[in-house]
């Protein structure tokens, strides 16, 4: 359709009194959407309205303390169920699609939805180590091949990304996430909502994305799930809804609630958060949907008396859809008969689920990739493994290596390996794992054999369990390691100590391992420690005995492979860690931007200033670090003009020389530093980064443009601008690089 045919519709479409949705409408065939909602709409009873903002759970796993409901299907069958979550395989998705379209009034299509954080079957990396890669392609990417599998498996909507914002290692689900950084986070949930989305929805494996869960979840009081968050609002725009915003930049279709209070306010019912910042002022035109029982916990909280309050309130917040409460479903005709909430209300509501279901090409065909056939045959293919054992290798992270002990070369004969993640498949997946199944995992152990060098030898032995006391395997793993020139320790968290519900007090390694790895190093030998966590742990009581440190996060189905061709040298580490590793628990939350304080260094024989008595200020590994089997060396950093205006940008550049022997990937940072500003400016804020590959000897010059609106920040009156001012920009290999240049913004 042409431009003037596009006016001429939504002319039409104004005449009939759907003037709001044909303005949001881009393109002709949203007019067309539009045109069939709203006479789709016109025939709906109020009930069946409602019934499409009721989502219940299907058949499989749940995370909530609500079962599934025997009279769903019943349910259904009355057009009163709009959406389902966890029914797993194309097979049970098309059962009840059918029921969906072929025995209710109006045979409206399900959208279902699935919890798909990294993969559905061919499990990548945990999210937070996705994100340590840098490399915004192989996220995507990983999404894209989520996206595949679960669309044939009959899954329309994932619950991902979850963009929250994590400054605390205690909170488990630091694991879902993209770490610790506004800037980075915002790139991490575009990717991921491209990856997931695909160009159109209406394309064969598109499904929709949700960012999760809005928000400010991560800052969860003292680390602890589902605790109350209060912070500014300064603080709440400038660092934990800007990867909300990215997201709704990136077209993602849905938002999820989160459970959290937000300064005394559940999020659900929060008006800042949805009604006034998503849809008024960010404008989003899709949906919201509840978390799990976000709604009637409302009632726990103590900010509503019954589910029926609490079902008013949340759709005064424009929360679309809920989750597993059966709220809107038992009390919303109530609440519009009562006068309390307008049809008009509902009808904004249902108007943007429709919107998806006819986006996602639903209403066309309803049973889209339902076909047990091409499940079978898309699902895990090689080159989907190829993709995760390229992202897994991608996502370690190298904290430490004395004397390049790494990579494992002709210079060792005999390996031993030792530690209980080292043959654990399932602990190789971690947790969240869609319809990942452990049996496809593959162990570090099979990896460093299936890729052992000619003429070495490999001896396993498992030492110790994660958790618990036991020592009795002691023997005979410091046997196999005094009969071996280097030692390999896999030490951490199970994977099942990190997600949801899983916070910890104490992030050391847990049980025996440490002590493990004590007995091993008294040996003499280069002791390796691969260690695989959903969270930064404290390693200070491994990282001065240790000669090696391989951070692995959970890697996923291909994890042997990919720890095989980073520890035998066939792949230089070039993650970087996406959130700060602490010395101790104590430093939480801890994180490079922050502020300076009035007192930011002293004599450490003078009491008076920010620090603690008994541990540096400094985290163990900053946000950024990560070596290479290369090593990198930087210029000064150069800025093209020394004063930047308001329109033109200017452009910072280094030179960066590869003077390893090897090949090797980098990630170039860039940090900015306001000196001074009408409220207080964080210490350094990451604004531009640069993934690059460099041949041994070989020098790359990475520039990177810097415009006015990317200092910009909330300032004193909460307007969101750049301040003129002197500024210093650092760019280098982590955030602590000193390699600094100055500027000034002038007006
Ligand atoms: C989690 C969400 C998830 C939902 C559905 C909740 O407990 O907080 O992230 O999408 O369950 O499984």
């Amino acid at each position: 359709m042409k431009k003037r045919a596009v006016m001429l519709v939504a002319l039409l479409l104004a005449g009939q009194g759907y003037w709001a949705v044909a303005q949001k409408a881009k393109t002709a065939s949203d007019l067309q959407i539009a045109q069939k909602v709203e006479a789709l709409l016109k025939k709906m009873t109020l009930d069946e309205k409602i019934g499409q903002m009721n989502q219940v759970n299907g058949n499989g796993a749940a995370t909530g303390p609500i079962k599934a409901n025997p009279n769903d299907i019943e349910l259904l069958k009355k057009g009163l169920i709009g959406s389902m979550l966890n029914v797993n395989g194309s097979a049970n998705a098309y059962q009840l699609q059918k029921i969906a379209v072929e025995q209710t009034r109006l045979r409206i299509p399900l959208i279902i939805g699935f919890d798909v954080i990294h993969g559905y079957k061919t499990i990548f990396p945990v999210p937070l180590g996705d994100a340590a890669s840098f490399d915004l392609a192989s996220i995507e990417n990983g999404a894209r091949v989520a996206a595949t599998e679960a669309s044939v498996a009959g899954v329309n909507w994932t619950f991902a990304p979850m963009v929250d914002i994590a400054r605390d290692a205690r909170w488990g689900r630091i694991m879902e996430g993209a770490g610790e950084d506004p800037y980075y986070g915002s790139l991490v949930a575009a990717a991921r909502v491209r990856g997931f989305q695909g160009k159109s929805l209406a394309e064969k494996h598109s499904i929709a994305a949700c960012a999760k869960h809005f928000a400010a979840y991560g800052a969860a009081e003292a680390g602890r799930d589902y605790n109350l968050v209060d912070i500014s609002n300064r603080t709440l725009f400038e660092v934990y809804l800007r990867p909300f915003k990215a997201s709704v930049d990136a077209g993602v279709a849905t938002f999820m609630n989160s459970f959290n209070d937000l300064g005394g306010v559940p999020a659900t019912a929060n008006t800042l958060l949805v009604k006034e910042t998503l849809k008024r002022d960010w404008k989003f035109d899709g949906f919201v949907v509840s978390d799990w029982d976000s709604i009637g916990e409302m009632v726990v909280h103590g900010s509503a008396v019954d589910k029926k309050d609490a079902a008013n309130q949340a759709i005064a917040n424009q929360c679309d859809m809920d989750m597993c409460t059966n709220a809107y479903v038992s009390h919303l005709k109530e609440l519009v008969n009562e006068g309390k909430v307008s049809v008009a209300q509902i009808d904004d509501a249902v108007r943007r689920i429709l919107t998806l279901k006819y986006k996602l090409g639903l209403f066309d065909n309803p049973f889209k990739n339902c076909d047990t056939e091409l499940e079978a045959k898309l699902t895990m293919q090689p080159a989907f493994l190829d993709a995760a054992r390229d992202a897994a290798r991608k996502s370690f992270v190298l904290l430490k290596n004395d004397k390049g002990i790494l990579p494992i070369d002709a210079r060792y004969k005999s390996i031993a390996l030792v530690g209980p993640l080292a043959d654990s498949k399932k602990d190789m997946i971690g947790t969240w794992i869609g319809m990942g199944d452990a049996k496809d995992a593959v162990t570090m152990l099979t990896g460093l054999k299936e890729q052992l060098p000619a003429g070495a030898t490999i001896t396993y032995a498992k030492g110790c369990d994660v958790l618990g006391d036991d020592t009795s395997g002691f023997v005979e793993a410091i046997a196999a390691a005094k009969a071996a020139d280097v030692v390999v320790m896999a030490i951490g968290e199970a994977g099942n100590m990190s997600g949801e519900g899983l916070s910890r007090a104490d992030i050391t390694i847990p049980g025996k391992q440490v002590e493990l790895l004590n007995e091993l190093v008294k040996l003499g030998k280069p002791v390796v420690a691969v260690v695989f966590s959903g969270r930064p742990l404290a390693l200070s009581n491994i990282s001065d005995k240790a000669s090696a440190i391989l951070q692995a996060w959970f890697p996923g189905t291909m994890a042997g492979p990919a720890l095989a061709d980073v520890i035998y040298g066939k792949y230089s580490p070039s993650g970087k860690l996406p959130a700060t590793f602490p010395r101790a628990v104590g430093q939480c939350p801890i994180y490079y931007n922050h502020k300076n304080t009035g007192r930011p260094t002293g004599d450490p024989n003078f009491q008076y200033w920010s620090h603690y008595i008994d541990l540096p200020n400094t985290p163990l590994y900053p946000f950024g670090f990560g070596l290479s089997y290369a090593s990198f060396e930087y210029s000064p950093v150069k800025v093209n003009k020394s004063t930047l205006s308001m329109k033109e940008p200017i452009v910072v550049s280094v030179e960066v020389k590869n003077s390893g022997k090897v090949a090797a990937e980098e990630v170039v940072q860039l940090y900015v530093r306001d000196l001074k500003g009408s409220v207080t400016r964080p210490v350094r804020e990451l604004k531009g980064i640069s993934k690059i590959m460099l041949q041994p000897g070989e020098s790359r010059e990475v520039k990177f443009t810097l415009r006015s609106s990317d200092l910009a920040f909330y300032t004193r009156d909460m307007s969101f601008k750049a301040e003129p001012g002197d500024f210093k920009v650092f760019v280098g290999t982590d955030s602590n690089t000193n390699n600094e240049a100055s500027f000034t913004l002038v007006p």
